[in-house]
């Protein structure tokens, strides 16, 4: 576990983190997410924030789970992101372990030149993708219609939300608070 103190000196991401609208953690409460990546059918399973701080483990599996599967890169994400996909988990009543697919988490900028030029999966690759930016993620849940994985995160109001009923994934991300 890392200390406020040193999350404050974690530059500009951290900072950044202190002052996100998270909801509020209950002594002893957790923030866990379970994530499987549909490409490598990897899953990780990890508590990243435990009675109010980060930890530090737990968002390096985290971040390690959402990297760009195609060229291996890791790249630190948005904790925010995070925070915004536990409360789906809570707004869906996801329990435990249930994992939550990854279509597309981080994407380096080759990969995202490379997906543009393609026109591939992804019909909404942008220039300055938020997955660039470690800020966006494609989901899909098992036992959950995409209708209604959409509708939660709209619901929430914590970004952008992308609908792609044909390429069975919801695009959620902390940006601009948008939907397409
Ligand atoms: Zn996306």
């Amino acid at each position: 576990m890392i200390s406020r103190r040193s999350l404050l000196g974690a530059g500009i991401a951290g900072g950044a983190a202190l002052t996100m609208p998270l909801p509020a953690m209950a002594a002893g409460a957790e923030w866990r997410l379970a994530i499987r990546n549909v490409h490598t059918n990897e899953s990780v399973d990890a508590v990243f924030a435990r009675n109010g701080d980060f930890v530090a483990d737990g968002l390096a599996e985290l971040n390690h789970g959402l990297r760009d599967w195609r060229t291996g890169q890791v790249f630190p994400m948005d904790r925010k992101l995070l925070g915004l996909l536990v409360q789906l988990r809570e707004k869906l009543d996801m329990r435990g372990g249930q994992k939550i697919d990854l279509i597309s988490g981080y994407r380096s900028p080759d990969t995202n030149a490379a997906l543009r030029a393609r026109g591939g999966a992804h019909t909404g690759v942008a220039s300055q993708s938020q997955h660039m930016l470690g800020k966006a993620t494609d989901i899909m849940i098992q036992g959950v219609s995409l209708d209604r994985l959409r509708g939660a995160a709209l619901a929430l109001g914590g970004g952008g939300v992308g609908y792609y009923p044909r390429d069975g994934f919801v695009h959620v991300d902390t940006g601009r608070v948008r939907h397409w």
